[in-house]
């Protein structure tokens, strides 16, 4: 192969998504930074280095896509930072936890549900906004990953599967919203970013098995708001 060949995918942007640059931010997510504390469960990062986070975002966008931020998908939203997708999803397995079914409130990009499908747990995933939920399925099927979606306002939960396992909430509110909390498992964990805009906290919610819930918070996050109302 020439020098030119191998120069060509860098100059078209391709470089951007390689498996170098991917590596890079597996180890900033496992290292750990001031801001953001380490990941430390393999099969979390294991499942980042595989789903490709540059087919979650516009073509436009896809060079940033192994960066450590949100990055916009239109409507007003975004997909979440990777760091803050790998914490949530480790709330899950922490303590030795076995997750098998969760729910995901906010599809948006498809990303998150992407990276639970990958991590082998039967998904279900609820979006108000039909557009975005439109083109995330079109991602579950392009990468095969089997995704339960529906177009609904997520407050009210997937009471038909319920009880999940694990609920991650990919949407702030002012407080935690109680229909969820009620289709938690035993031995379940919740996740979901709680006040407003500037002041909100990632909670994590664990449910023992006589269904008492302990909560411990996780960090400072930002996230776009938990609407209701559904949008074509
Ligand atoms: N998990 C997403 C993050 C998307 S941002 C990803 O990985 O890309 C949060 C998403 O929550 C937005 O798409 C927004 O439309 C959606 N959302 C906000 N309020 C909602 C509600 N009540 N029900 C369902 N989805 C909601």
């Amino acid at each position: 192969m020439t020098a030119r060949m191998r120069l060509q995918p860098e100059a078209i942007g391709l470089g951007m998504t390689s498996q170098r640059v991917r590596d890079r931010l597996i180890e900033r997510l496992r290292t750990g930074t001031p801001s953001n504390a380490r990941i430390a469960d393999e099969r979390v990062l294991n499942a980042i280095r595989t789903v490709p986070r540059h087919l979650f975002v516009d073509e436009a966008l896809a060079t940033r896509a192994y960066e450590d931020t949100a990055l916009p998908i239109g409507h007003g939203q975004t997909i979440s930072q990777p760091w803050v997708v790998a914490k949530m999803t480790e709330a899950l397995f922490a303590d030795g936890a076995q997750p098998k079914k969760v729910l995901e409130v906010g599809t948006g990009s498809g990303y998150q549900g992407a990276i639970l499908a990958a991590l082998g747990l039967e998904v279900f995933t609820v979006e108000r906004i039909g557009e975005l939920l439109r083109t995330a399925r079109k991602r579950f099927r392009q990468l095969g990953l089997d995704v339960r979606s529906k177009h609904d306002d997520g407050r009210i939960g997937w009471p038909e599967h319920a009880p999940f396992d694990g609920i991650v909430v990919t949407a702030a509110a002012p407080a935690l919203v109680d229909a969820l909390t009620v289709q938690l498992a035993p031995g379940g964990t919740l996740v979901a970013p709680v006040g407003a805009a500037g002041a909100q906290s990632l909670r994590c919610l664990r449910k023992d098995a006589g269904g008492a819930i302990a909560e411990h918070l996780l960090g400072d996050v930002v996230f776009v708001p938990l609407l209701s109302g559904l949008v074509d």
